[in-house]
Parts: C-alpha cells; sequence; structure tokens
C-alpha cells in the first residue's frame, strides 16, 4: 500500500518511509491511496470477538500488504494490552472511556501502536532511531511511556521549564532507560522550535536517524479507529442510528473515527465538540476555514488554533464541503459550560474530565435536535488528569488510580539547556 500526501496526491510513498518522515516533505499529511472496506458480515462478526481480534482485522486490512501477519498481531497485541470499555451514563448516552492506558489518556493508543511499528520498521537498518518530541504536557507522558523499553529507539523528550503540570512532569522525567528529558529554560515553543530545528540540519541529520512521533504520524492517526469498531461492537443498539461525539483539538481522534466509518463501519453521524478554539465548528456552520491565535480553556488538551489533522479530514472527505458538513455537526462550550456539565453529570454517577465534558455535551445537543440516536462520546482523559479543574468544580477530593499516583513517587531526572540551538546540537551530536 502506497500513502499519498494531502498536499499532492502523486506524492506517494511507502508505509516505511511515511512512518519514518512523519509529514511529507510538501507538509502534507499522508493517508492511504486507497481505504480498505469490510465485509458488513465481518463487522458484526466483532461482537463475539475480543478487542484484539478485532485489531488484527482492521490492522490486516490496511497494512497486509507491508507487514506479515506475525507482525500485525505482535502489533496490535503491544498496543491493545488495555481496555476501552464503554459505560452507560444515561439512558441511551455511552462514555467511551479511552483512558486506561498507562498514561489516562487516549493518546496512548497512538503513541503505543507508533513505537511498536517504527521499531520493526527500523529493526534491519542496525540504525538507532531517534525520536525528538517538545511538549507541553500530554503528549511527551504518552510517547515517553510508549516508547518506554522499546529496543533501538531513543526517545528525547523537551519541556519548557516550570510550565507542565507536576502530574504531567513525573510521566516522563522519572522513566529512565532509553527515555531522556531535557528541560528548556523557555516556552512551549522555544522547544518546538529546537526539535524543528534540529529536523532540518543537515550535519546532524547525516550521523543520526531523527524521527517525530507527532499527533500528525500515520503510525500515531490509523490505530485511532480501532476503538470505534470496539465501541460499535458492544454498543446496545436497539434498532437505532448511531452518532459519536469527540471532544476535538488538532481532529485526529475525529479523523480517525472517519476512517472507521469509510472502512464500512455503520456511523450515522459525528459531533465534533470543542472548547472556544472554535475554528471546525464554525467552518461546519458554513464559514471558511480560518486558523486563529488559539485561547487558553479548562480543556487544555483541546487549545488548539489551528487544527493539524483538518486536511486529512478534507480529504477523507474527498474534498466534498456538502458531505463534510452534512455527517459532521459543530458544537462549542465555554468554561462555564464545560464545568456545569461536570457537576451536572456527578449525581448520574460518574465523573467527567474536563474533555470528556465537551464532548458529552456536543452529545446532549445533537441529540436534542435529533431524536432516534444512540450516543457515544469519547472520554479522552481520566478526570484525575485534570484534578485541579475536577476537584473545583466537584469541590470534592478525588481518588487516583494507582497507576497516576505512583508516577508521583518515582524520582525526577533531566537535564537542563538553554534555547540555544548550538547547545542542543552540541548534545545530539554527543550521542
Ligand atoms: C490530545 C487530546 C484531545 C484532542 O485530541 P485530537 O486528536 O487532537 O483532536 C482531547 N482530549 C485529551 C485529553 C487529549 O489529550
Amino acid at each position: 500500500m502506497k500513502y499519498y500526501s494531502t498536499n499532492n496526491p502523486k506524492h506517494q510513498v511507502s508505509l516505511p518511509e511515511a512512518v519514518i518522515k512523519g509529514l511529507a516533505p510538501d507538509q502534507g499529511l499522508y493517508l492511504p491511496e486507497r481505504i480498505p472496506v469490510l465485509p458488513q458480515q465481518l463487522i458484526e462478526s466483532f461482537s463475539s470477538k475480543s478487542f484484539q481480534e478485532i485489531g488484527y482485522d482492521v490492522i490486516e486490512a490496511l497494512f497486509s500488504e507491508d507487514l506479515t501477519n506475525e507482525q500485525i498481531r505482535a502489533l496490535v497485541d503491544h498496543t491493545l494490552v488495555f481496555d476501552a470499555p464503554i459505560v452507560e451514563v444515561e439512558k441511551g448516552v455511552y462514555s467511551l472511556e479511552l483512558f486506561h492506558g498507562p498514561t489516562l489518556a487516549f493518546k496512548d493508543f497512538g503513541a503505543r501502536f507508533c513505537s511498536k511499528l517504527m521499531s520493526m520498521l527500523t529493526a534491519k537498518t542496525d540504525q538507532k532511531v531517534y525520536v525528538l518530541v517538545a511538549t507541553s504536557g500530554d503528549t511527551g507522558s504518552a510517547v515517553a511511556n510508549g516508547f518506554l523499553g522499546v529496543e533501538g529507539v531513543e526517545v528525547i523528550v523537551l519541556f519548557p521549564k516550570g510550565k507542565v503540570s507536576k502530574l504531567q512532569e513525573k510521566q516522563f522525567t522519572t522513566l529512565g532507560q532509553n527515555i531522556t528529558a531535557i528541560e528548556v529554560e523557555g516556552v512551549f515553543d522555544d522547544c518546538q522550535t529546537l526539535v524543528k530545528q534540529a529536523f532540518l540540519d543537515p550535519e546532524l541529520n547525516k550521523s543520526l536517524l531523527l524521527t517525530s512521533a507527532n499527533s500528525i504520524n500515520i503510525a500515531r492517526w490509523i490505530p485511532q479507529c480501532l476503538y470505534y469498531f470496539y465501541a460499535y461492537s458492544r454498543l446496545p443498539k436497539d434498532g437505532k442510528k448511531i452518532v459519536f461525539s469527540v471532544p476535538s483539538g488538532n481532529f485526529g481522534n475525529l479523523a480517525a473515527g472517519v476512517l472507521a466509518w469509510k472502512m464500512g463501519l455503520p456511523i450515522d453521524h459525528f459531533v465534533a465538540a470543542t472548547n472556544l478554539n472554535k475554528i471546525v465548528p464554525d467552518y461546519l456552520k458554513g464559514l471558511p476555514f480560518e486558523a486563529k491565535a488559539s485561547v487558553p480553556t479548562v480543556s487544555n488538551s483541546m487549545d488548539v488554533g489551528n487544527p493539524s489533522n483538518f486536511p486529512r479530514l478534507q480529504a477523507l472527505y474527498d474534498g466534498n464541503e456538502e458531505l463534510f458538513r452534512k455527517n459532521v455537526k459543530g458544537f462549542f462550550y465555554t468554561d462555564a459550560q464545560t464545568i456545569e456539565a461536570i457537576q451536572d453529570v456527578k449525581p448520574k454517577g460518574y465523573t467527567l474530565d474536563p474533555h470528556g465534558a465537551v464532548g458529552y455535551l456536543g452529545l446532549k445537543d445533537f441529540m436534542a435536535e435529533n431524536p432516534g440516536y444512540v450516543g457515544v462520546f469519547l472520554e479522552t482523559a481520566h478526570p484525575g488528569k485534570f484534578r485541579d479543574v475536577v476537584e473545583d468544580a466537584l469541590n470534592e477530593k478525588l481518588v487516583l488510580p494507582d497507576r497516576l499516583a505512583a508516577f508521583l513517587e518515582g524520582e525526577k531526572k533531566v537535564l537542563s539547556m538553554g534555547k540555544r540551538f548550538e547547545e542542543f546540537k552540541g548534545f545530539l551530536g554527543g550521542l
């Protein structure tokens, strides 16, 4: 299977190249040249299969020309080591809990798959791969934990000193092994600039195989379609139509849902739910797509002013704006509404995190306007990860899951650096 760039469909590369490059040289996003459609009979058989078995069937349809059956199994087995249960919050309203992985956010699925696939694709080269990530929090923890202990891969996480929550910081500074954390005297943008400069530096790229594991990489994006298939297989449908509501920032998660739909999963509608960074809901209402500076909100992992997966969504709809706008309904919410949703849902026996709360609100508004649906919202993080906001909203202490509390015990180990590129280059050159 070839992968093409959204900026130029004629620019096609192999799977290894797409994964190792991440972004196409023309800055486009890679997409499979052809999206396989699974027979409905196979999809219906998923109700009696495990998450892993569903994973083999779906990944096989996409990767069978490029990977052996053993590799596909190893990849899926490595990724799906935790469950993604659906929990009924109200009649006909389900939470798809994507936070049961090691760093308690849905990014664990993509990060684990990406790390395993990268190590498979580079196994023959015996050249070490260096994954550089700049993070403002969640990406660093998911990528570091996803790549922890993976042979042949070294991960270097750059983060702005003092600007990442203590809990998030602990999740990537205490791991050791093949993970190095660098604390940069600067802000997130400085970290991102250092990483970009490294990718562009001819000298470094001659001696080191540098790559990125950010969310536009197909190896992080594609596996996110798996939990849509799984959720569908476990959902009591009562003959009703199905809608998925996705709390969104860079729109990789929603685009993966659209991929599942194109592969034949009978999803009737999607809801694009955002905070005040509402570029996509505005577009869906008929305005032109216009990137803006991001505004800070309580659902901070979705504070994105220029959603990087938007071109991928357009390509999945074959440039058909009418169909895109018909199939995906946009809603956005203020911080006050988000907090109110956390408070309103609590007495029903469910604790939302601020991102899931946005997804819940979008789902409820869609269902109020469109009767006859069963609805699922994606709960993208454990409420304990956004403890301050949730504890404030509910005026009570949260009990942290053991694996989250365990990170707090670890000892922080970091290198400190200024924001000058020469210093970072000197460090990389010495590897
Ligand atoms: C990254 C993130 C999102 C946004 O996902 P996209 O794929 O970028 O739209 C939502 N919720 C949480 C908790 C996240 O970490």
